[in-house]
């Protein structure tokens, strides 16, 4: 259980609070506090809810698709500890994309990554299902990105920068470790059984690529630099192989 405050902007409050705890209900959240105020827009309605945390992305979706809503931003888990990757804010608009990626569905995932890392996979999987087919890898990408760049920050950003194949020994080799095993051959490193790489399935190489890339570009003395996964366990390979490149 957390608490979860939501804003939410409508054109009218009459009978929204009313629509809006249906929503909240049928997702086994319950209202704690209300607050409506005037809004440029209509009016602003601050709601402090509580419920199981893997009900509040389907919540925060069913909210944010009321016809009455004009947009929706959240900062979750505040029962929990803060969350360093911040919170979410989206207005109703097409989705915004960076190279494809749904920016949007990124960004509202990225607090419940930082507060389960390193069991991520699950968040993972369930971005794969939120975004569009065609935005999936890049989605995936950024959202490895931006988790690799909060890992070195979290972790390494003290040290003195590094030679390529130190940076990946000393920091993508441990940060790696924490979700699979890995090994690094000179500048590749092999992951064995990763959980987004099934056999049979789409490869989610991607995420790793972008971790990879977020997690070194600032570690190493040459920032330019790229990752290519090479072999896929999802295409029978036995392991998923990233090849790191300057
Ligand atoms: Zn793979």
């Amino acid at each position: 259980m957390a608490e979860l405050e939501v804003r939410v902007v409508s054109e009218r409050r009459e009978g929204l609070l009313v629509e809006l705890g249906r929503i909240i209900s049928e997702h086994d959240h319950v209202l704690l506090r209300q607050r409506l105020a005037a809004d440029v827009q209509g009016t602003c309605a601050t709601l402090v809810l509580r419920g199981p945390d893997e009900r509040r992305l389907a919540l925060e979706d069913a909210l944010e698709a009321h016809p009455r809503v004009l947009s929706l931003a959240s900062s979750g888990g505040v029962a929990l500890h803060a969350s360093p990757v911040a919170s979410s804010a989206r207005a109703k608009h097409p989705a915004s994309r960076v190279g494809g990626a749904e920016v949007a569905k990124i960004e509202r995932i990225l607090p419940n990554l930082a507060k389960d890392y390193p069991r991520i996979f699950p968040w993972l999987i369930h971005l794969e299902y939120e975004v569009a087919v065609e935005a999936r890898n890049a989605s995936l990408h950024l959202a490895g990105r931006r988790t690799g760049c909060w890992v070195y920050k979290r972790d390494y950003a003290l040290g003195a920068k590094l030679g390529l194949l130190d940076a990946m020994r000393r920091i993508a080799l441990p940060a790696l470790r924490e979700f699979v095993p890995a090994e690094q051959h000179g500048s590749e490193l092999h992951l064995r059984d990763c959980p987004l790489c099934q056999p049979g399935g789409a490869s989610g190489g991607h995420f790793f690529c972008g971790f990879l890339e977020g997690l070194l570009m600032d570690a190493v003395d040459e920032p330019s630099l790229a990752v290519h996964e090479i072999h896929c366990h999802s295409h029978g390979a036995a392991a998923c192989v990233f090849e790191v490149s300057q």
